[in-house]
C-alpha cells in the first residue's frame, strides 16, 4: 500500500465531477442564457417531471433550497403555532430550524447507534396530543427504517416529512426515499448526491391537493394572477439550475454506484480495525453514501483528524454538536445526557473522503494513514 500522500486528498471534490460533464453543461447553460428565459418555463417543468418519475411519485415541485422544501412542506400541512414536530438532534440545523420558523416546537428524540438515524421506538414514546408530524432524516444517504416509522405515524395520524437532502436516489424496501412518507424534501446544494451549481431544492408527493397548495405557497401565496389568499414566499428554482440538474440526473445512478463502491472498499479494509466502528447498512435499505462516517473510539477523534490533516487527508465532522444542546434551543430546556446516543456520536464521528471520482489509490492512502494513526 502507498504510504505517502503526494497530493492532498479532499473530503469532497465537485470540480472533478464538473470536468466530466463540462461540454454538456456549458452548451446547455449558454442556450439558456441566449433564450432570455431565466425563471420558470419548460426547463423547470421538465426537470420536475423527470425528478417525479425518478423518485416514483406523481408530483414534484421545484424550489429554491432544501430548507425551503422543508419549510413549505410544513406550511402545506398547516403545521404551526401550538404543534409539535418530532425529529432528530443529529442533523443539519435546517431540519429543526424550519419547525421553529413555522411557529411549531421541535421535539428531539435520540438516534439509533448503528445508523445514526432517528430511533423509531423513541419517536413513538415522544408522541403527545400536540404532535402533528415527524421529520425523519435519511442521514449521510442511509435510509431510515420507513416501514417501522410509517407504522407508528399511521397509528397516531402523523404527517411524515422525509428529509432526503443527503439521500437522493436511496431506497427503502425497493421504494425511493421521498416517495414513502407523505412528502419528500430534497436539496440540490452542490455537495449533495444530486447537486446543482448553486442553491436548489424540490418537494415530492403523491397528493395532488398538497402539490397544488405548494405551488401557491412558493409563489407568494398567489392563487390566481395577482390574487392572494395566504402569505407565501418566493422560492423558485431557476432555469439554469434546472437544465444542469436535468443533465446531472441522468448520471445520478452511476455516481451513486461509484459511491457505493467506495463505501464497500472502505468497509472491506476498515471493518476489522481496532479503535473505530464502520457504518453499517440496514438490510431493507440501499444507501447512497453522501458521507462515509466512522466512529473513532477512545476520545481520539480530534487527534486522529488533525494527524490525518497533517498527512494531507481531509476529513469532516458532521456534526460536532447535537441540536438539542445548541444555544438557539436553550429555551426548550434539554439537558446534557438527555439524548446520550446523539451526544456520543457528536464526539466520535469522522466523515472520510467520499465522492464518486475518489480513486482506489487515494482510498488506500486514507485507509493506510488512518490505521497508522490509530496504531
Ligand atoms: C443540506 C441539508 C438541508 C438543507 O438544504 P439546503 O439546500 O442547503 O437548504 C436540510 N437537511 C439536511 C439533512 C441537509 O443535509
Amino acid at each position: 500500500m502507498i504510504q505517502s500522500v503526494n497530493h492532498s486528498i479532499p473530503a469532497f471534490d465537485i470540480k472533478q465531477q464538473y470536468s466530466t460533464i463540462e461540454a454538456e453543461v456549458s452548451t446547455a447553460v449558454l442556450e439558456v442564457l441566449a433564450s432570455g428565459r431565466y425563471i420558470g418555463g419548460p426547463l423547470v417543468a421538465g426537470f420536475e417531471q423527470q425528478f417525479a418519475t425518478y423518485t416514483g411519485v406523481t408530483e414534484c415541485i421545484a424550489c429554491n433550497s432544501g430548507t425551503d422544501a422543508l419549510f413549505l412542506a410544513l406550511r402545506a400541512f398547516n403545521i404551526g403555532t401550538g404543534d409539535e414536530v418530532i425529529t432528530t438532534p443529529f442533523t443539519f440545523i435546517a431540519t429543526a430550524e424550519v419547525i421553529s420558523a413555522v411557529g411549531a416546537k421541535p421535539v428531539f428524540v435520540d438516534i439509533d447507534a448503528t445508523t445514526f438515524n432517528l430511533n423509531v421506538e423513541q419517536v413513538a414514546a415522544a408522541i403527545t396530543p400536540k404532535t402533528k408530524a415527524v421529520i425523519p432524516v435519511h442521514l449521510f444517504g442511509q435510509p431510515v427504517d420507513m416501514t417501522a416509522l410509517m407504522d407508528v405515524a399511521e397509528a397516531h395520524n402523523l404527517v411524515v416529512i422525509e428529509d432526503c437532502a443527503q439521500a437522493t436516489g436511496a431506497n427503502w424496501a425497493g421504494q425511493k426515499v421521498g416517495s414513502i412518507g407523505h412528502i419528500g424534501c430534497f436539496s440540490f446544494y452542490p455537495t449533495k448526491n444530486l447537486g446543482g451549481c448553486g442553491d436548489g431544492g424540490a418537494i415530492t408527493t403523491n397528493d395532488p391537493e398538497i402539490a397544488a397548495k405548494l405551488r401557491i405557497l412558493k409563489e407568494h401565496g398567489q392563487k390566481n394572477r395577482y390574487y392572494y389568499e395566504e402569505i407565501g414566499v418566493n422560492s423558485r428554482l431557476d432555469s439554469i439550475q434546472a437544465v444542469i440538474l436535468q443533465i446531472k440526473l441522468r448520471y445520478l445512478d452511476i455516481w451513486n454506484n461509484q459511491r457505493r463502491q467506495v463505501a464497500a472498499r472502505y468497509h472491506q479494509f476498515l471493518n476489522q480495525v481496532l479503535g473505530l466502528i464502520t457504518p453499517q447498512e440496514l438490510a431493507g435499505g440501499m444507501g447512497v453514501w453522501n458521507q462515509y462516517t466512522i466512529r473513532v473510539l477512545g476520545n481520539k477523534r480530534d487527534l486522529i483528524r488533525s494527524q490525518l490533516q497533517e498527512r494531507g487527508i481531509n476529513t469532516m465532522v458532521y456534526y460536532p454538536h447535537p441540536l438539542h444542546l445548541q444555544p438557539v434551543y436553550e429555551s426548550l430546556g434539554y439537558k446534557q445526557g438527555q439524548l446520550p446516543v446523539a451526544e456520543q456520536a457528536c464526539q466520535e464521528v469522522l466523515s472520510l473522503p467520499m465522492f464518486p471520482e475518489l480513486l482506489e489509490e487515494q482510498q488506500d492512502q486514507v485507509i493506510y494513514n488512518l490505521k497508522d494513526c490509530l496504531a
